[in-house]
């Protein structure tokens, strides 16, 4: 007899197991299948694998500027990438243990294979071969996204990486070009960069990190350049051909015909979901080129089917994932005060060095809209925790509604601002005002502090420039 489940996950990535636990503990006979590892991409090839990776070069770079905060080394710091690789591994080992902890602790049942819708409720697993078929009175698909690729560079894990190959490189590459400057493209040009590599990066839109504030991008651009790296930005990437060396990347930037030839490329052009092989013609699911088309409730159009995270659009980040995973199985449940996701109050972190994190709309969109506004800018410079540090690069902007006092967008460059930004995230959420982010008391001597000063720079009133 087929098993029969109330709930039936597909993908367990970030958007996948948050709904299996949330629809667990919501006391729902749950499945979930995966057809490689629990934790999916974020869990084990991308965010925190990466993250650890970053956190392998911050020390490095803080050794390398030691002695001027007192550290003596009997010889200048080295780097050996095959620990910094090895802990990024063990990492992603402990998160995946941790997923499947989650699982058993929930009783959500691990079904393990690739799965594929066959209508009405109906699922087969696949697993090498060994066929299982499935009952599920709600499914939800998470099956997340894969690198894109651009004709001509299809990845080849010699020469041309993605963010895969790029995660564990055995020996550092004396030179690499980055195509894309995305957070992917980005934060891997700053590890590459800071281990020892020279480092290019090509972006087709006229700013690095496109989507956030350009003044914010711009910034970014001129620390990155300073620590080495090459930038051409707003340029057309045609062609490549293998030389001894590597690899001979051809581009335009306007006019000119350019070409930078380096050991290794990293492609990081974006992603695209996962659509293939799901069964989807035995629905009446709708895809949009990449993407499964959800309404607000992340319902597709067949009913009792549900698509979050990745493979349901854009952001495409983690917890927008998880954020939708909570919300459907709350929906499954019963429960009718769900949490619908708004983007603009969904932030946004990339952990170059320096970091960068937003939330909300950007200076750019807020003119579009035709908004009057007041912004902020506070340079951390300007605040003592930051200079105690000796990370006073970069600055907070806040975007502030002149006639309600909303605060509309926050882009911040700086030391741990991936981790300030949820104060504004917070802010959004309880619609606060000026007066409210302006009466609140922020900690001394705090980085947070920045933030404050922001907001009472938006009205002429910073303390400390
Ligand atoms: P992305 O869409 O963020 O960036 C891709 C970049 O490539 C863009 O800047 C785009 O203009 C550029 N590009 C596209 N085609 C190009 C071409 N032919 N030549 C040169 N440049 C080109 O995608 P990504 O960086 O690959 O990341 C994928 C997704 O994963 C994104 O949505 C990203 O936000 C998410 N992600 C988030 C984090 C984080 O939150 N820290 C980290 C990694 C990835």
């Amino acid at each position: 007899m087929m098993e029969n489940y109330q709930v039936l996950v597909i993908g367990a990535g970030p958007g996948g197991y948050v709904a299996a636990i949330r629809a667990a503990q919501l006391g729902l006979k749950t499945a979930i299948v995966e057809r490689a590892e629990l934790g999916g991409v974020c869990l084990n090839w991308g965010c925190l694998p990466t993250k650890t990776l970053l956190r392998s070069t911050e020390i490095l770079r803080l050794a390398r500027e030691g002695t001027s905060y007192g550290l003596v080394l009997d010889s200048a710091p080295r780097f050996d990438l095959t620990t910094a690789v090895k802990r990024s591994r063990d990492v992603a080992k402990q998160l995946n243990r941790g997923v499947q902890g989650l699982m058993k602790k929930n009783k959500v049942t691990v079904l393990t294979g690739h799965a594929r819708l066959l209508g009405k409720g109906k699922v087969a697993v696949d697993n090498a071969g060994a066929e299982q078929k499935v009952q599920a009175k709600h499914i939800i698909l998470a099956t997340g996204a894969r690198a894109r690729s651009i004709p001509g560079f299809e990845p080849n894990s010699e020469s041309i990486w993605t963010a895969r190959e790029a995660m564990v490189p055995e020996v550092l590459p004396k030179s690499i070009t980055v195509i894309g400057a995305g957070a992917i493209g980005v934060e891997f040009a700053s590890f590459y960069a800071t281990a020892g590599s020279k480092v290019t990066i090509l972006e087709a839109s006229d700013h690095i990190l496109p989507v956030e504030d350009s003044e914010i991008s711009d910034m970014l651009a001129g620390y990155l350049r300073k620590q080495g790296t090459e930038i051409y930005a707003g340029v057309h990437v045609e062609s490549q051909q293998s030389t001894t060396y590597g690899v001979n990347v051809n581009f335009t930037q306007g006019e000119k015909a350019l070409s930078v030839e380096s050991e290794k490329v990293i492609l990081a052009v974006g992603i695209t979901g996962n659509v293939e092989g799901l069964g989807l013609e035995n629905t009446k699911i709708q895809v949009d080129r990449t993407h499964i088309i959800v309404n607000e409730h992340c319902e597709t159009e067949e009913p009792n089917i549900y698509a979050i995270g990745d493979v349901a659009g854009p952001p495409w980040l983690a917890h927008k994932a998880s954020h939708e995973g909570v919300m459907v199985a709350e929906l499954i449940a019963g429960i009718e005060d769900v949490h619908i996701l708004d983007p603009k109050s969904v932030p946004s972190c990339t952990y170059c060095y320096p970091q960068v994190a937003s939330v909300g709309i950007t200076e750019e969109q807020a003119l579009e809209q035709g908004l009057e506004v007041n912004i902020g800018r506070f340079p951390f410079i300007g605040n003592g925790k930051a200079l105690s540090l000796g990370e006073s690069d970069g600055m907070v902007k806040t975007i502030i509604d002149k006639n309600t006092g909303e605060l509309l967008g926050a882009h911040m460059i700086g030391p741990e601002v991936t981790e300030m930004i949820s104060t504004y995230a917070l802010a959004r959420t309880l619609e606060t005002t000026e007066v409210e982010l302006m009466r609140t008391v922020f900690p001394h001597p705090t980085l947070s502090e920045a933030l404050h000063e922001s907001v009472l720079a938006a009205y002429g009133r910073a303390l400390h420039i």
